[in-house]
């Protein structure tokens, strides 16, 4: 396997590729930044195209837009700002294969998972539609003599939202729709390895009729961040991304005072009980371990069977599975697994291979040896691991990529505290026909997002979205009724009608 140099296209050839720009007030321009970022089509292996980097410049004029928007949008009333959304979900919805395209020509996952994207994006504009709903108040008649309270959830202002790689379509729907719903305006910050789907879509928000100013895009890197991170108009920011990154944007951005909620990396469990139906677990892991390369934050990276009877019957099926898994161009519709989306994130991942043998683990399968890993493109063959123990790195950290761990427990008992001493905990999973040890284990386990012999237990729209430990900073889940709250603030008002005679009071009133 050769390492891929992706310094080299950045120079003269890159000038000659298209820019994916900003969206800022309603127009598209490629910014005052001058820094560039190479986007390549993944299966090729080549650069298509160079996302412009915004500068602080850049980042100014999105949130002054923003915040120009702001008094006018959230003074719409909420019901109108839904027929905006409405028209959306509409729009979204017919142009979906374009989308799908376009993510697997950045990303390289395949056509249908990137359509399984969309659909997921979409379910969150379609729970924000039924907005008018989700901002109903709370109201007492008479908490004194003519006297009444109503509670009320407001817009917070200016949001922004910086998103990774891996859901171009999907992350950054978790978090618009919603915060527009709820009357904010919003710069979004998307990934600079494909940059292009949030420009996609603020085009479609403008032709669903959302004024100029309460939409905005800026493609860019770190630069770019911060300056969200430290602009005063900037009111709160939604974060998705690596768990180094997360805690960094969190404690920045509360330190400037902005309300944030940050999501970070995963290590997510399969525990595996003797009872489990069999098929089902292999069936299910291949495509929560393989599916879209491993690049998904809800990806089971470690099966933790319980009982050697159980790990070696698990080991079997997954090598005889692993044998005909097709790896390939995400267009190919016979094709289950794509490349990962840059050659540089791709020697990461097989680096790991390395390590686990060095930490003594067992490689099974090596994805390294995969016939497609010496072409141009970003691939690599779906790797097991065996005998792979707490402790060891490729345990430990987030490799990100098509490589399943399995970490042999004896008792039940000790496969949870493999996934409750991990420092992360997104989401963990249990196989079992017993609904006793189910019932222990959604009780029991140290994660945010939980399954029931559903091996990527990932929340609907009208759910909430979110991981414990060091997989969320903040206090707040994305999307359903957690993203409302993240998005408003709440006001209760007292409201004495006119015609009782009031006296001097000194004392607390206790409207008695
Ligand atoms: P990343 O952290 O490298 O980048 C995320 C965003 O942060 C991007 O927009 C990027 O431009 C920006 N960024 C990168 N480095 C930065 C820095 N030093 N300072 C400021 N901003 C910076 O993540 P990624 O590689 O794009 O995505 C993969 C990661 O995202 C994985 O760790 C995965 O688990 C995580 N993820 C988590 C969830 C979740 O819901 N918890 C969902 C999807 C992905």
């Amino acid at each position: 396997m050769t390492t891929v140099d992706e310094t080299a296209p950045e120079s003269a050839f890159l000038d000659s590729l298209p820019v994916v720009g900003h969206f800022i007030g309603g127009r598209e321009d490629e910014g005052t930044g001058t820094g560039r970022a190479a986007v390549y089509d993944p299966a090729r292996g080549v650069p298509t195209a160079h996302a412009a980097l915004g500068s602080a410049d850049d980042v100014n004029r999105a949130v002054a837009a923003a915040h120009d928007a702001a008094p006018g949008w959230s003074a719409t009333p909420a019901h109108v700002r839904a027929r905006v959304l409405f028209r959306f979900r509409q729009l979204v919805e017919d142009a979906a294969e374009d989308l799908a395209r376009i993510i697997t020509s950045e990303h390289g996952k395949t056509h249908a998972d990137a359509l399984g994207e969309v659909t997921r994006g979409l379910e969150v504009v379609e729970f924000a539609c039924g907005v008018p709903q989700l901002l109903k108040g709370d109201h007492s008649e008479a908490v004194g003599r003519r006297i009444e309270a109503v509670s009320f959830r407001q817009p917070l202002g200016v949001v922004a939202g910086i998103s990774p790689f891996n859901f171009p379509a999907m992350v950054p729907m978790w978090m618009f729709p919603v915060a527009l719903a709820c009357g904010n305006t919003f710069v979004m910050k998307p990934s600079e390895r494909d940059p292009s789907l949030s420009l996609e879509l603020a085009r479609l928000l403008q032709k669903a009729g959302l004024p100029d100013g309460v939409f905005n895009v800026v493609n860019g890197d770190k630069q770019a961040v911060d300056a969200l991170l430290e602009h005063p108009d900037v009111d709160a920011i939604s974060f998705v991304g690596s768990t180094p990154v997360a805690e960094y944007v969190y404690r920045t951005g509360t330190a400037n005072g902005k309300r944030v909620q940050a999501l970070g990396g995963a290590k997510n469990h399969m525990v595996v009980m003797p009872d489990a139906d069999v098929d089902t677990v292999i069936s299910s892991l291949m495509g929560a371990a393989y599916g879209s390369a491993g690049e998904r934050c809800m990806a089971i990276s470690v099966v933790v069977p319980v009982g050697q009877k159980t790990a070696d019957m698990l080991r079997s099926r997954l090598v005889a599975e692993l044998e005909t898994l097709k790896v390939g161009e995400g267009n190919d519709p016979e094709v289950e697994m794509g490349p990962l989306v840059t050659g540089a994130h791709r020697d990461k991942v097989a680096s790991y291979l390395e390590v686990a043998s060095e930490e003594g683990a067992e490689v099974v399968v090596d994805g390294r040896e995969h016939a497609l890993v010496d072409g141009d493109g970003f691939f690599l063959g779906g790797s097991l691991l065996d005998g792979v123990r707490p402790g060891m790195r490729v345990h430990d950290e987030e490799i990100f990529g098509p490589v399943l761990s399995i970490v042999r427990a004896d008792t039940f008992d000790d496969a949870l505290a493999v996934v409750n001493e991990h420092e992360f905990g997104n989401g963990a999973t249990i196989f079992t026909s017993d609904g006793g040890t189910a019932q222990a284990f959604l009780m029991g386990v140290q994660a945010g997002m939980v399954g029931v012999n559903v091996p990527i237990p990932v929340p609907m729209a009208f759910h909430s979205f979110g991981g414990w430990k060091r997989s969320l900073f903040g206090d707040h889940h994305i999307h359903g009724e957690e993203g409302v709250r993240f998005y408003t603030k709440y006001k209760t008002a007292t409201v004495r009608w006119p015609g009782v005679d009031v006296s001097k009071q000194f004392v607390m009133p206790t409207n008695v």
